[in-house]
């Protein structure tokens, strides 16, 4: 069975450099945000789930604001199917 590792973002912030609008051009030529990447928040938490460990402390990856999910100490030999949220505010079910 592949191990699969689940991704959730568990806590936001307003993003600092465009007040949560996503963009940062003027009113007439909206640029997009670069800090936020658009989407108007910056990502403060991360949970990762394991399939094989569980929930996984937090010395076991790092993220960026913009949610790339960067898992540390695993072996690339072995087939990981990554599972990262869809739209965050788009749950499905
Ligand atoms: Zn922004």
């Amino acid at each position: 069975m592949t191990r699969k590792i689940t991704i959730r973002f568990t806590s936001f912030r307003e993003c600092p450099n465009c007040d949560g609008r996503g963009d940062d051009g003027a009113e007439w030529r909206p640029v997009e945000c670069r800090r936020c990447k658009g989407r108007g928040k910056l990502i403060t938490g991360v949970e990762v789930e394991d399939s094989k460990d569980g929930i996984l402390p937090e010395d076991r990856f790092e993220f960026t604001a913009t949610g790339e999910v960067y898992l540390l100490d695993f072996d690339e030999d072995e087939e990981i199917e990554v599972v990262k949220p869809s739209d965050e505010g788009r749950e499905s079910g």
